[in-house]
């Protein structure tokens, strides 16, 4: 592949590449943007093409994957690149621990053997343990010349501030709708009509998309997004019963989730939007019959219902509680035909 293969992102790859071509590329780099929108896909080509044997005279920048260079780095052997990511295997919250930056320290002293310049990436550069950041900010306050430290992360607010000032910020937006819509649709064989459900729903954050089941996600779409309308309003009793078994599904934020697209959708409807803005355009028979049933004003009631209900969740209060007053409200806002 080549920069051009990467969707979106037009703005930091230009920056990089120019900074690649006239040999004034910072020491420190902090890549920042939403998870799996391709920080790190632009990262690696990035070291590809700055160590790329075809295209090391190029007046533009990029890698051949071919090379001896470039199969190198993929395979994350070549002798002047270290890849550092959170150890595996410690549970919920992997970390970067200290003697990783010490391997760092030990790799980036010395000079290269083969291209320009020393690399490290640092992946989830937010894992690292505050001893770690201390003991890597000593490095870069001091770089060696021919390193090059490539920090990506999404969440950069979790990184020590002195860690961040002393790397230049590269901001990364997810791609276009359309442009993801497009990708998904050549590469992964979708119709539009999933192209765009995908898209929606992962807020065309590539990374994620290109590894989402389809069919999987239509099951739990099929299963939650239907909560507003089916069985569960049938009777009050009904909604408590739908109440205690999402509690106890152990999939409340995805149903959370599903919710909000389903209620987001009723408001649009409601309000005469335009039907490619709908999540659950497949529905739109239901959607359009519970819309006249309602109001822009209760939906969005029921919006703030469900967004407390969720920061209650995160402060541990009884879920079976809050979804039982969510489905009763529910019921009040679209009182059933
Ligand atoms: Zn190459």
């Amino acid at each position: 592949m080549s920069f051009q293969d990467i969707i979106g992102h037009a703005t930091p790859i230009a920056w990089l590449r120019s900074a690649m071509q006239s040999n004034h590329l910072a020491h420190a780099y902090l890549l920042i943007g939403d998870e799996a929108i391709g920080k790190r896909m632009t990262a690696m080509q990035c070291i590809q093409a700055m160590n790329c044997d075809t295209h090391a005279d190029a007046a533009t920048p990029d890698a051949c994957e071919t090379c001896r260079s470039c199969q190198q780095i993929m395979a994350h052997i070549h002798p002047d690149v270290l890849f550092i990511q959170p150890d595996e295997g410690q549970g919920q919250h992997p970390q970067i621990k200290i003697e990783r930056v010490r391997e760092i320290e030990h790799h980036m002293i010395y000079r290269p053997l083969l291209g320009p310049r020393k690399i490290c990436l640092i992946d989830n550069a937010d894992r690292l343990t505050i001893g770690a950041a201390n003991a890597l900010l000593k490095t870069l306050e001091e770089p060696p010349d021919h390193c090059l430290f490539l920090l990506i992360t999404s969440r950069p607010s979790a990184l020590l501030t002195t860690l961040k000032s002393r790397c230049l910020t590269v901001r990364f937006s997810p791609p276009s709708q359309e442009q993801a819509i497009a990708y998904l649709m050549e590469h992964r064989g979708f119709s539009q009509f999933d192209a765009r459900f995908i898209s929606f729903l992962t807020n065309a954050r590539l990374g994620e998309a290109m590894t989402i089941d389809l069919d999987a996600t239509k099951a739990k779409q099929q299963e939650f997004f239907s909560l507003l309308f089916d069985d569960s309003q049938s009777s009050i009793s009904a909604g408590f019963d739908a109440a205690e078994a999402l509690s106890k599904s152990g999939h409340i934020p995805e149903a959370l989730l599903w919710l909000w697209t389903g209620l987001r959708d009723i408001l649009l409807v409601t309000i005469h939007a335009q039907t490619e803005f709908l999540f659950h355009e497949d529905h739109l028979p239901t959607l359009r019959e519970l819309a006249q049933r309602t109001s822009p004003q209760r939906i969005l009631e029921l919006l703030d219902t469900l967004h407390h209900l969720e920061q209650g969740l995160q402060r541990n209060l009884n879920s079976q509680l809050r979804f039982e007053q969510f489905f009763l409200q529910l019921r009040e806002a679209i009182p059933p035909a």
